[in-house]
């Protein structure tokens, strides 16, 4: 069997993946990617390009006031107490110099667009997304540091008689071969979300959500980890984002036009949620109505408050997809979506008044997304409703780690020579998620996974 050794294997080719190998190598060491597809970009490249950062110079260009420290209380709160307080301060304390890290390896930040999911200020940091993993990993192989390796599959951790892990078998063009990490392998193999069995044991309730991710992530990671005794934190909090269209197979992005002002009613014609809660509490919401599937409502001018820039508020391109059920009148709405007229009527009518009034609607919703925004009545025709259902694009939770993102065993014990970044990392989101956080975690714990390869935590 061939063997090959490196100071840093990485094992999985998205933005974690890609973060940490570059950091690494601006650090010195030799390290290898490792790919089990054909091209690198995993979930990252295929993902929405939104990221969360605070206090960042976009945000000062528009008069946004942010700082870690509302990051921090936001993302605690999003996460309803379930998080790990010290990997959210992990993040919080290394975002903005992440941000900046990103710029100068080239990255491109559009621009900070409104606030979404779990956000009090607008801070969602948008890129193109494959853009972003391909300059990062063109950043990489430009330091002559780094070998990605296609069609590559980690399979096995090998450990030392110590129990150190000391590098991977891996599956490479068919063939299986060892390498070996003289500083630490590290886990960036994303989530789990094309193994469906797996997010069945976890989360029967989302048998028939839609399932959209990286094709290579099947939980290899996971697997591996746990056959070293590894502990997983957030199983229970696996939810799929409100806003996909049921129908449609060619955007697999959501929409989210509640967090401009629509309404999520179900196939009864009723609202059923607080419409500015965390997408991914709608997702569970819409699951549990009649064929998992509702209605977002929306009027004219909520139609024209989108932003053709940012793909979940994308609403013109999927008004020309004809993806938006359109109706001079909301009776004629009605009828065409099939729900009752006379409770569809009374439940704009319901939520307008307490708009009007400055109370807050059924289910006390007082935002259009978190604690941001004033609410809008539904009233300039043309009416709109955008069919939606759940979709799980991520699974969120995964192994515990350290400070230092050194993977905890089941006695809370560092395994060492494992770490972990990116998607596979558990404790991070908590119960609820904040639009951004998922390629932001990416972006932080990969870069800083790199720069202290098997380091001591920071306590
Ligand atoms: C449609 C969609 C939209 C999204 N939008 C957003 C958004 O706007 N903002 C946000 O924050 N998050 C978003 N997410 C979630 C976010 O994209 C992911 O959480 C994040 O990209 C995970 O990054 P990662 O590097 O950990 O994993 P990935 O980018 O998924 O990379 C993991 C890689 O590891 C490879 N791999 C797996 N197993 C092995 C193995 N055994 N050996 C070798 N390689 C392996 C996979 O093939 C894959 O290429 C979205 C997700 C989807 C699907």
């Amino acid at each position: 069997m061939n063997h090959y050794e490196c100071d840093l294997l990485v094992i999985g080719g998205g933005l974690a993946g890609f973060c940490a190998a570059l950091s690494a190598a601006q650090a010195g060491l030799q390290v290898v990617v490792l790919e089990k597809t054909a091209q690198t970009g995993g979930s990252s490249a295929m993902s929405g390009g939104c990221l969360a950062f605070a206090g960042t110079d976009l945000q000062r260009s528009h008069g946004i006031e942010d700082s870690s420290q509302r990051l921090f209380d936001d993302l605690v709160d999003v996460g309803k107490g379930e998080c790990d307080e010290s990997l959210v301060k992990l993040y919080t304390d290394h975002q903005l110099e992440t941000y900046q890290w990103l710029k100068d390896n080239g990255v491109v930040f559009a621009d900070v667009i409104e606030a979404a999911s779990g956000q009090s200020v607008p801070r969602v940091h948008n890129v193109d997304p494959a853009d972003m993993v391909r300059q990062l990993q063109s950043a990489a192989l430009a330091t002559d540091k780094v070998e990605v390796w296609l069609h590559s599959r980690a399979r096995r951790l090998l450990r030392n008689e110590g129990g150190r892990v000391t590098g991977a078998s891996v599956e490479r063009n068919g063939e299986q071969q060892h390498i070996m990490a003289r500083s630490a392998v590290l886990l960036a193999s994303g989530g789990f979300v094309q193994d469906r069995e797996l997010i069945h044991r976890f989360v029967p309730q989302y048998d028939n959500a839609v399932f959209i991710g990286g094709e290579g992530n099947e939980g290899d990671g996971l697997r591996m980890a746990w056959a070293l005794g590894a502990d997983v934190r957030d199983l229970p909090y696996i939810k799929g984002t409100f806003g996909k269209h049921p129908m449609d197979e060619h955007n697999h992005h959501a929409c989210l036009v509640v967090y401009k002002g629509a309404i999520a009613v179900n196939q009864d014609g009723r609202r059923f949620v607080d419409e500015s809660q965390s997408y991914k509490l709608l997702g569970d919401a819409v699951m549990q109505q009649a064929f998992g599937v509702g209605y977002q409502i929306l009027d004219q001018d909520i139609m024209d408050s989108g932003d053709n820039q940012v793909r979940i508020l994308d609403f013109t391109r999927r008004l020309e997809e004809g993806l938006f059920i359109e109706a001079q009148t909301l009776e004629q709405l009605a009828r065409l979506i099939e729900v009752p007229e006379d409770v569809l009527l009374a439940e704009v009518a319901a939520y307008n008044d307490a708009v009007r009034q400055g109370q807050p609607p059924e289910f006390g919703r007082q935002h259009l997304v978190h604690h941001h925004g004033q609410l809008r009545t539904l009233e300039r025709p043309p009416f709109y409703a955008y069919p939606s259902t759940a979709a799980v694009f991520g699974t969120y939770c995964g192994v515990i780690v350290d400070s230092g993102l050194r993977v905890l065993d089941v006695f809370g014990e560092p395994i060492e020579g494992l770490l972990a970044a990116g998607e596979m990392i558990g404790g991070f989101h908590g119960a609820a998620y904040m639009t951004g956080s998922a390629l932001g975690k990416a972006a932080v714990f990969g870069r800083l996974a790199g720069t202290r390869p098997g380091t001591a935590s920071e306590g």
